[in-house]
């Protein structure tokens, strides 16, 4: 085993995602603290784009699986991809991050090396030698600091915590891993594009959300018009998602995603502290609710009481007025 730290990239069809930057980010203090290097992993079908991404970094060095058994998502094949990685450059700790795919494949691959893996951290440090996480449970009522008693060590890092790497350094060299995949047990029958969402939920800058105060589908349109307007992605509650109102890819919170935007709007949202514990750390937050006493006003920086359905409708006007 290095003293090296890990990172699994993630990527969309622009490019790598802005989770990957910040896993360099919180990868770089504790390779510095371990006296190694942070070395990137890149996986799927025709990656070399995102693998070239990763290489100017600032990381050491990049491993990556390019294979057509990875067309499709199927995580067994992934992290059987992402083990071989692993095997190959030994490193002390894996960072992933906390991200709805991280979730899934980080769980896979420790399963698959019997390694241990602390979910979903906001920070993670070496004191006297060993890894220190900070997790944030019971939908954030509690912090937790976790000592993992052993390196190696599996880490998934939240989203949206650490700020990303920006500047570009000189590319690293790539090396390619060559794996055998097995035939995945699920087969991809169809994909179907979520048209909802212009704008990727967890990357963007403004997220304008609608509660179970929308009362039905088309309660969203104006949630839409003012994210459109403000080039933001649209959120939601669990309620309205559980109502079949949105798709659950929507959904902010303990059970959903978790977002740190600039601009957070929160509109027909009580305030329940399972949706708190996806948006909380947002920049400015508004809240539009027609009960002065709903519990979102407490974190909100802004708070409108009224009627969303003639508030956001005035915003989006507004706002056009300054595009
Ligand atoms: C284990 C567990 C996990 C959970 N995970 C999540 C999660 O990830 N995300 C999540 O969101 N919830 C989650 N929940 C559910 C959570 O407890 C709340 O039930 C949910 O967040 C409530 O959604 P809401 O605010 O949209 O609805 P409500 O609490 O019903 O609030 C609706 C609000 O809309 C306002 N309103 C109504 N009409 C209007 C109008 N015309 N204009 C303006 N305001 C209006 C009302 O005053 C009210 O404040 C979880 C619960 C559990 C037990």
């Amino acid at each position: 085993m290095s003293n090296n730290v890990l990172i699994v990239a993630e990527g969309k069809a622009e490019g790598l995602r802005k989770v990957s930057f910040e896993l360099v980010n919180a990868a770089q203090q504790l390779a510095r603290d371990l006296g190694g290097a942070v070395e990137g992993a890149v996986v799927g079908n025709q990656v070399g784009a995102w693998a070239e991404q990763l290489a100017k970094t600032g990381v050491a060095k990049v491993y990556v699986v390019d294979n057509a058994g990875l067309e499709n998502f199927a995580p067994e094949s992934y992290a059987s991809a992402l083990a071989e990685i692993i095997r190959a450059a030994a490193p002390a700790i894996v960072l992933f991050g906390a991200s709805g795919w991280g979730k899934e494949v980080s769980a896979r691959t420790a399963a698959k090396l019997g390694w241990g893996l602390a979910t979903d951290c906001t920070d993670a440090k070496i004191e006297n030698g060993a890894l220190v996480l900070t997790r944030p449970i019971y939908a954030g009522k509690a912090i937790a600091h976790v000592r993992a008693k052993s390196f190696p060590v599996m880490v998934s890092v939240r989203p949206n915590i650490v700020p990303p790497v920006e500047a570009e350094s000189p590319a690293a060299p790539i090396e390619q891993i060559a794996v055998t995949l097995k035939e995945p047990r699920a087969r991809v029958v169809e994909k179907v594009e979520n048209a909802k969402s212009k704008v990727d939920l967890g990357e963007a800058s403004i997220v304008v959300s609608g509660g179970r105060g929308v009362k039905g589908p088309e309660g969203f349109a104006p949630v839409e018009e003012l994210a459109d307007a403000l080039g933001g992605a649209v959120g939601a509650s669990r309620a309205a998602v559980d109502a079949g109102w949105i798709d659950y890819t929507h959904q902010i919170g303990q059970t959903g995603k978790t977002v740190a935007p600039k601009l957070y709007i929160a509109a027909g949202i009580s305030g329940a502290i399972q949706h708190l514990a996806g948006m909380s750390s947002s920049k400015v937050i508004v809240a539009v609710n027609k009960d002065p006493d709903a519990p979102i006003f407490k974190i909100a920086d802004y708070g409108i009481v009224g009627d969303l359905f003639q508030v956001l409708p005035a915003l989006t006007q507004e706002i056009k007025k300054l595009g």
